[in-house]
């Protein structure tokens, strides 16, 4: 069987600054991936390709066997596939039922948007405590969750998730990734970037590594954790 997502010799940047260079990489159906790697080596570049935000400028990228590579941002998400990030704001002003429902522009049946409000609420009760408060007033954390549980509003196959624990306390680092975890074994396939390594490779199935915009080093998690120089460089073990 294909996998789901395949990343294929991928060259792409910003104007003549090229970030990635050949970088390959797949995502099997169901399975949690973690991308890892310093500031600046390309994790989210590699996100934003996959999702349509930046056109490659060499390889290919695609999705249930289909090529997506170049397609507009808005066409690849309505293939199934949900980005996650921090700059993709929430609207303050809107409450988070509001702003959930927002994330479900693509399910057309009022009963399915309604199945995907209590699913993302069964996985954050807190959004459901909270949802008539604006977005804006949320705390970081709880941004953080809204910005997840939106992204999972459009029922997509695969969810790309960039930085979750980034500014987040220790506790709420357990909690964002623990519905992540649900995720999984609810049958959504999770491609993450953290920079947290030592947790990500604890959720995660396997894992690749960039260093400079080319993948150094892949695995599964357990041999990642093992290995001395994903330790040493990135575990400061
Ligand atoms: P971090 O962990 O710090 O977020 P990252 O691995 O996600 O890092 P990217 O955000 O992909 O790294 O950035 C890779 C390189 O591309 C960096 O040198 C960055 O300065 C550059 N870059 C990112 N976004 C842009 C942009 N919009 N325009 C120009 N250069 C950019």
């Amino acid at each position: 069987m294909k996998p789901l997502l395949e990343v294929e010799n991928v060259d792409a940047g910003y104007g003549f600054l090229q970030v990635l260079w050949e970088v390959s990489l797949h995502v099997e159906e169901g399975e949690f991936v973690c991308l890892l790697g310093a500031n600046g080596a390309g994790k989210t570049t590699t996100l934003r390709t996959i999702a349509g935000f930046i056109a490659p400028q060499g390889g290919d990228v695609r999705f249930k066997g289909q090529s997506i590579a170049g397609k507009p941002a808005h066409t690849i998400s309505s293939t199934g596939i949900s980005f996650v990030s921090e700059e993709l704001n929430l609207f303050a002003n809107m409450t988070v039922r509001e702003n959930l429902l927002l994330g479900a522009y693509n399910v057309r049946d009022k009963q399915k948007q309604l199945e995907a409000l209590n699913f993302v609420y069964s996985l954050f009760p807190r959004l459901k405590e909270r949802e008539k408060q604006l977005a804006g007033t949320m705390s970081g954390g709880e941004r953080k969750m809204l910005a997840i549980a939106r992204g999972m509003m459009s029922q997509p196959e695969l969810l790309l998730v960039d930085e979750p624990s980034l500014g987040l306390a220790p506790q709420l680092v357990t909690n964002v990734f623990d519905a992540l975890v649900t995720l999984q074994q609810r049958g959504v396939t999770i491609l993450l970037v953290e920079q947290n390594v030592a947790s990500a490779l604890r959720i995660a199935d396997r894992g690749y590594v960039l260093e400079q915009g080319k993948i150094a080093i892949e695995g599964k998690s357990s041999d990642l954790t093992n290995n001395e120089h994903v330790r040493s460089a990135y575990m400061g073990i």
